[in-house]
Protein backbone atom coordinates (compact mmCIF):
# COMPACT_ATOMS: atom_id res chain seq x y z
CA UNK A 1 0.00 0.00 0.00
CA UNK A 2 1.45 3.57 -0.93
CA UNK A 3 5.23 1.81 -1.07
CA UNK A 4 7.71 4.66 -1.69
CA UNK A 5 11.33 4.39 -2.12
CA UNK A 6 13.01 7.46 -2.33
CA UNK A 7 16.92 6.89 -2.30
CA UNK A 8 18.85 9.74 -1.01
CA UNK A 9 21.69 11.98 -3.35
CA UNK A 10 24.15 13.04 -1.47
CA UNK A 11 27.03 15.68 -2.61
CA UNK A 12 29.64 17.54 -1.16
CA UNK A 13 32.62 16.34 1.66
CA UNK A 14 29.62 16.14 4.58
CA UNK A 15 27.61 14.14 2.26
CA UNK A 16 24.51 16.28 2.60
CA UNK A 17 21.08 15.33 1.03
CA UNK A 18 20.49 17.05 -1.83
CA UNK A 19 17.69 15.61 -2.88
CA UNK A 20 16.18 12.00 -3.31
CA UNK A 21 15.30 10.40 -6.18
CA UNK A 22 12.06 8.82 -6.32
CA UNK A 23 12.21 5.64 -7.31
CA UNK A 24 9.05 4.47 -6.24
CA UNK A 25 6.86 7.03 -5.74
CA UNK A 26 3.22 5.77 -4.00
CA UNK A 27 2.51 2.30 -5.20
CA UNK A 28 0.09 0.14 -4.50
CA UNK A 29 -1.10 -3.29 -5.46
CA UNK A 30 -2.58 -6.84 -3.93
CA UNK A 31 -1.91 -10.19 -4.96
CA UNK A 32 -4.03 -13.17 -4.08
CA UNK A 33 -2.75 -16.59 -3.33
CA UNK A 34 -2.48 -18.80 -6.11
CA UNK A 35 -2.22 -15.45 -8.24
CA UNK A 36 0.39 -14.22 -10.50
CA UNK A 37 0.85 -10.31 -10.90
CA UNK A 38 3.12 -9.36 -13.75
CA UNK A 39 4.66 -5.88 -13.29
CA UNK A 40 5.91 -4.03 -16.50
CA UNK A 41 7.88 -1.21 -17.68
CA UNK A 42 11.25 0.02 -18.92
CA UNK A 43 14.68 -0.03 -17.40
CA UNK A 44 14.42 2.56 -13.98
CA UNK A 45 10.85 2.63 -13.68
CA UNK A 46 10.94 1.60 -10.12
CA UNK A 47 9.54 -2.38 -10.95
CA UNK A 48 13.25 -4.04 -9.75
CA UNK A 49 12.76 -1.89 -6.65
CA UNK A 50 9.22 -2.72 -5.65
CA UNK A 51 9.98 -6.15 -5.71
CA UNK A 52 12.64 -5.49 -3.76
CA UNK A 53 10.78 -3.69 -1.10
CA UNK A 54 8.06 -6.84 -1.14
CA UNK A 55 10.96 -9.09 -0.28
CA UNK A 56 11.97 -7.44 2.25
CA UNK A 57 15.32 -7.01 0.77
CA UNK A 58 15.54 -2.82 0.86
CA UNK A 59 12.86 -0.80 3.60
CA UNK A 60 10.44 1.42 1.92
CA UNK A 61 10.96 5.09 2.47
CA UNK A 62 7.12 4.70 3.68
CA UNK A 63 3.99 2.56 3.12
CA UNK A 64 3.03 -0.71 4.42
CA UNK A 65 3.39 -4.33 2.57
CA UNK A 66 0.81 -7.00 4.38
CA UNK A 67 0.90 -10.59 4.72
CA UNK A 68 -1.76 -12.65 5.90
CA UNK A 69 -3.34 -9.44 7.24
CA UNK A 70 -0.09 -8.84 9.23
CA UNK A 71 1.83 -5.72 8.27
CA UNK A 72 5.36 -6.73 7.72
CA UNK A 73 7.01 -3.47 6.59
CA UNK A 74 8.70 -2.69 9.96
CA UNK A 75 9.40 -6.44 11.24
CA UNK A 76 12.86 -6.82 12.53
CA UNK A 77 15.38 -10.09 14.04
CA UNK A 78 13.56 -13.61 14.18
CA UNK A 79 10.09 -12.52 12.97
CA UNK A 80 11.95 -11.04 9.82
CA UNK A 81 13.89 -14.44 9.47
CA UNK A 82 10.89 -15.96 9.53
CA UNK A 83 8.79 -14.27 6.82
CA UNK A 84 11.38 -14.29 4.70
CA UNK A 85 11.42 -17.91 4.30
CA UNK A 86 7.83 -17.53 2.88
CA UNK A 87 9.30 -15.38 0.02
CA UNK A 88 11.79 -16.14 -2.18
CA UNK A 89 13.50 -14.92 -4.87
CA UNK A 90 13.88 -15.97 -8.38
CA UNK A 91 16.65 -13.77 -10.27
CA UNK A 92 17.89 -12.50 -13.77
CA UNK A 93 21.16 -14.39 -13.78
CA UNK A 94 21.32 -17.79 -12.41
CA UNK A 95 25.23 -18.36 -12.71
CA UNK A 96 25.24 -14.64 -10.52
CA UNK A 97 23.22 -16.33 -7.68
CA UNK A 98 24.71 -19.69 -7.65
CA UNK A 99 27.97 -20.46 -5.50
CA UNK A 100 30.45 -21.88 -8.00
CA UNK A 101 31.85 -23.81 -5.41
CA UNK A 102 28.88 -25.86 -4.13
CA UNK A 103 27.28 -28.68 -5.62
CA UNK A 104 23.76 -27.95 -6.82
CA UNK A 105 22.31 -30.27 -4.87
CA UNK A 106 24.28 -28.82 -1.80
CA UNK A 107 22.95 -25.28 -3.07
CA UNK A 108 19.53 -26.54 -3.32
CA UNK A 109 19.71 -28.01 0.35
CA UNK A 110 21.18 -25.30 1.78
CA UNK A 111 18.30 -22.97 2.73
CA UNK A 112 16.61 -26.53 4.43
CA UNK A 113 19.90 -26.79 6.54
CA UNK A 114 20.62 -23.31 7.32
CA UNK A 115 16.76 -22.73 8.83
CA UNK A 116 17.42 -25.80 10.65
CA UNK A 117 14.40 -27.61 9.07
CA UNK A 118 15.95 -30.75 7.46
CA UNK A 119 19.63 -31.97 8.41
CA UNK A 120 21.96 -34.54 6.57
CA UNK A 121 20.66 -37.66 4.79
CA UNK A 122 16.90 -35.51 4.25
CA UNK A 123 17.95 -32.58 3.22
CA UNK A 124 20.12 -35.13 0.38
CA UNK A 125 16.93 -36.61 -0.16
CA UNK A 126 14.41 -33.30 -0.55
CA UNK A 127 17.69 -31.48 -2.64
CA UNK A 128 17.34 -34.57 -5.13
CA UNK A 129 13.09 -34.52 -5.15
CA UNK A 130 13.56 -30.63 -6.23
CA UNK A 131 15.94 -31.58 -9.00
CA UNK A 132 13.70 -33.66 -10.41
CA UNK A 133 10.53 -31.28 -9.26
CA UNK A 134 11.88 -29.06 -11.99
CA UNK A 135 13.15 -31.30 -14.78
CA UNK A 136 16.25 -31.84 -14.03
CA UNK A 137 17.71 -35.53 -12.63
CA UNK A 138 18.32 -36.70 -8.90
CA UNK A 139 21.99 -37.71 -10.29
CA UNK A 140 23.10 -34.17 -11.00
CA UNK A 141 23.21 -33.50 -7.18
CA UNK A 142 26.88 -33.54 -7.29
CA UNK A 143 27.44 -31.19 -10.35
CA UNK A 144 28.63 -27.81 -10.65
CA UNK A 145 27.24 -24.77 -12.11
CA UNK A 146 29.34 -24.21 -14.71
CA UNK A 147 28.02 -28.12 -15.77
CA UNK A 148 24.57 -26.40 -16.79
CA UNK A 149 23.29 -24.46 -19.49
CA UNK A 150 21.55 -21.30 -18.80
CA UNK A 151 17.91 -22.55 -18.75
CA UNK A 152 19.60 -25.23 -16.44
CA UNK A 153 21.15 -23.23 -14.07
CA UNK A 154 17.23 -20.89 -13.75
CA UNK A 155 15.75 -24.44 -13.23
CA UNK A 156 18.64 -25.01 -10.36
CA UNK A 157 17.99 -21.54 -8.80
CA UNK A 158 14.10 -22.26 -9.02
CA UNK A 159 14.07 -25.64 -7.13
CA UNK A 160 16.18 -23.65 -4.40
CA UNK A 161 13.66 -21.06 -3.91
CA UNK A 162 11.15 -24.05 -3.44
CA UNK A 163 12.84 -25.34 -0.74
CA UNK A 164 11.36 -23.69 2.04
CA UNK A 165 7.82 -24.22 0.92
CA UNK A 166 7.74 -20.33 -0.23
CA UNK A 167 4.02 -18.64 -0.42
CA UNK A 168 5.11 -15.88 -3.05
CA UNK A 169 8.27 -16.11 -5.37
CA UNK A 170 9.51 -12.88 -6.84
CA UNK A 171 10.81 -13.37 -10.26
CA UNK A 172 12.64 -10.42 -11.33
CA UNK A 173 13.83 -10.70 -15.35
CA UNK A 174 13.93 -14.13 -14.66
CA UNK A 175 13.93 -15.56 -18.33
CA UNK A 176 15.07 -12.42 -19.65
CA UNK A 177 18.74 -13.52 -20.12
CA UNK A 178 17.46 -17.14 -21.68
CA UNK A 179 16.85 -18.05 -25.71
CA UNK A 180 13.10 -17.46 -26.61
CA UNK A 181 12.38 -21.31 -26.87
CA UNK A 182 14.05 -22.00 -23.40
CA UNK A 183 11.93 -18.83 -22.10
CA UNK A 184 8.85 -21.03 -22.46
CA UNK A 185 10.15 -24.38 -21.03
CA UNK A 186 10.57 -22.12 -17.40
CA UNK A 187 7.86 -20.06 -17.77
CA UNK A 188 5.59 -23.44 -18.26
CA UNK A 189 7.45 -24.64 -15.85
CA UNK A 190 6.72 -21.70 -13.38
CA UNK A 191 3.44 -22.23 -14.26
CA UNK A 192 3.03 -25.87 -13.42
CA UNK A 193 4.79 -25.50 -10.35
CA UNK A 194 2.19 -22.59 -9.23
CA UNK A 195 -0.69 -24.68 -9.00
CA UNK A 196 1.33 -27.74 -7.52
CA UNK A 197 3.19 -25.82 -4.78
CA UNK A 198 0.32 -23.05 -4.42
CA UNK A 199 2.29 -20.41 -5.12
CA UNK A 200 1.65 -16.59 -5.85
CA UNK A 201 4.33 -14.97 -8.40
CA UNK A 202 5.57 -11.19 -8.69
CA UNK A 203 6.86 -11.49 -11.96
CA UNK A 204 9.22 -8.51 -12.99
CA UNK A 205 10.20 -7.94 -16.70
CA UNK A 206 10.72 -5.32 -19.34
CA UNK A 207 9.13 -7.95 -21.88
CA UNK A 208 5.56 -7.97 -22.26
CA UNK A 209 5.08 -10.72 -24.13
CA UNK A 210 7.04 -12.91 -21.14
CA UNK A 211 4.32 -10.87 -18.92
CA UNK A 212 1.22 -11.92 -20.34
CA UNK A 213 2.14 -15.74 -21.42
CA UNK A 214 2.51 -15.76 -17.39
CA UNK A 215 0.43 -13.08 -15.68
CA UNK A 216 -3.37 -13.31 -14.54
CA UNK A 217 -3.14 -9.39 -13.83
CA UNK A 218 -0.47 -6.89 -15.23
CA UNK A 219 0.82 -3.70 -13.66
CA UNK A 220 2.35 -1.19 -15.58
CA UNK A 221 4.89 1.08 -14.26
CA UNK A 222 6.29 4.57 -15.38
CA UNK A 223 8.72 6.84 -13.31
CA UNK A 224 8.13 5.19 -9.55
CA UNK A 225 4.21 5.43 -10.32
CA UNK A 226 2.06 2.51 -11.49
CA UNK A 227 0.11 4.06 -14.22
CA UNK A 228 -2.24 0.99 -15.00
CA UNK A 229 -3.30 -2.39 -13.66
CA UNK A 230 -5.51 -5.28 -14.83
CA UNK A 231 -6.47 -8.34 -15.75
CA UNK A 232 -4.01 -9.38 -18.65
CA UNK A 233 -6.63 -9.77 -21.32
CA UNK A 234 -8.73 -6.15 -20.24
CA UNK A 235 -5.24 -4.49 -20.37
CA UNK A 236 -3.57 -6.53 -23.49
CA UNK A 237 -6.75 -6.38 -25.43
CA UNK A 238 -8.21 -2.85 -24.92
CA UNK A 239 -4.86 -1.11 -23.30
CA UNK A 240 -5.91 2.64 -21.16
CA UNK A 241 -2.98 4.41 -20.35
CA UNK A 242 -1.24 6.18 -23.24
CA UNK A 243 1.91 5.05 -22.09
CA UNK A 244 0.71 1.18 -21.89
CA UNK A 245 -1.00 1.80 -25.33
CA UNK A 246 2.70 2.77 -27.16
CA UNK A 247 4.38 -0.06 -25.05
CA UNK A 248 1.93 -2.46 -26.29
CA UNK A 249 2.08 -1.38 -30.07
CA UNK A 250 5.76 -0.72 -30.23
CA UNK A 251 6.45 -4.79 -29.33
CA UNK A 252 6.51 -7.59 -32.03
CA UNK A 253 3.66 -9.06 -31.89
CA UNK A 254 3.09 -10.86 -35.18
CA UNK A 255 -0.01 -13.10 -34.46
CA UNK A 256 -1.91 -9.80 -33.79
CA UNK A 257 -4.97 -9.60 -35.91
CA UNK A 258 -6.09 -5.43 -35.76
CA UNK A 259 -2.18 -4.23 -35.91
CA UNK A 260 -2.76 -1.26 -34.43
CA UNK A 261 -0.34 1.10 -35.66
CA UNK A 262 3.28 1.74 -33.80
CA UNK A 263 3.02 4.66 -31.35
CA UNK A 264 6.37 6.00 -31.01
CA UNK A 265 7.17 8.17 -28.26
CA UNK A 266 9.31 11.34 -28.17
CA UNK A 267 11.71 12.35 -26.13
CA UNK A 268 13.37 10.49 -23.08
CA UNK A 269 12.11 9.68 -19.88
CA UNK A 270 12.42 12.50 -17.15
CA UNK A 271 15.21 11.74 -14.39
CA UNK A 272 13.61 10.08 -11.03
CA UNK A 273 15.57 13.09 -9.43
CA UNK A 274 13.38 15.67 -10.87
CA UNK A 275 10.54 14.31 -11.80
CA UNK A 276 7.85 16.28 -13.80
CA UNK A 277 4.64 17.91 -11.99
CA UNK A 278 1.00 16.38 -12.65
CA UNK A 279 0.89 13.07 -14.69
CA UNK A 280 4.30 11.70 -15.11
CA UNK A 281 3.93 10.98 -18.27
CA UNK A 282 2.95 13.87 -19.81
CA UNK A 283 6.21 15.04 -20.69
CA UNK A 284 5.63 12.15 -23.72
CA UNK A 285 2.25 11.55 -23.62
CA UNK A 286 0.92 12.06 -27.56
CA UNK A 287 -2.85 13.35 -26.08
CA UNK A 288 -1.49 15.72 -22.89
CA UNK A 289 -4.06 17.96 -21.66
CA UNK A 290 -3.53 21.20 -20.13
CA UNK A 291 -4.62 19.63 -16.73
CA UNK A 292 -2.28 16.82 -16.70
CA UNK A 293 0.60 19.23 -16.43
CA UNK A 294 -0.63 20.45 -12.92
CA UNK A 295 -2.61 17.52 -11.28
CA UNK A 296 -1.51 14.22 -11.19
CA UNK A 297 -4.20 11.72 -11.81
CA UNK A 298 -5.28 8.38 -9.61
CA UNK A 299 -5.65 5.14 -10.14
CA UNK A 300 -9.15 4.57 -10.96
CA UNK A 301 -11.42 1.76 -11.87
CA UNK A 302 -12.68 2.54 -15.54
CA UNK A 303 -13.64 -1.50 -16.26
CA UNK A 304 -13.77 -4.54 -14.27
CA UNK A 305 -11.09 -4.95 -11.41
CA UNK A 306 -9.26 -2.26 -14.67
CA UNK A 307 -7.38 0.86 -12.93
CA UNK A 308 -5.70 3.47 -14.83
CA UNK A 309 -4.05 6.83 -13.79
CA UNK A 310 -4.87 9.28 -16.78
CA UNK A 311 -7.14 12.26 -16.99
CA UNK A 312 -8.66 11.37 -20.30
CA UNK A 313 -10.39 8.18 -18.30
CA UNK A 314 -11.88 10.41 -15.11
FE1 LIG B 1 -1.37 11.58 -21.06
FE2 LIG B 1 -2.66 13.29 -19.52
FE3 LIG B 1 -3.27 10.72 -19.43
FE4 LIG B 1 -0.97 11.59 -18.45
S1 LIG B 1 -2.99 12.09 -17.71
S2 LIG B 1 -1.28 9.81 -19.69
S3 LIG B 1 -0.44 13.20 -19.89
S4 LIG B 1 -3.53 12.09 -21.17
MG1 LIG C 1 15.43 -4.16 -12.91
Amino acid sequence: TDLQKHFPITAGFFKRQVGAVKAVDGVSFSLKAGETLGIVGESGCGKSTTGRMVMRIIQPTRGKIVFDGQDISRLRGRALRDIRRKFQMVFQDPYASLNPKMSVGETIAEPLIVNQVLKGRQATERAVQLLETVGLRGGDFNRYPHEFSGGQRQRIGIARALALNPKLIVADEAVSALDVSIQSQILNLLMDLKSDFNLSYLFISHNLAVVRHISDRVAVMYLGHMVEIGPKHSLYGEPLHPYTQALISAAPEPKRVNRRSRIILQGDVPSPANPPKGCPFHTRCPRVMDECKVERPVLQEVRPDHFVACHLHQ
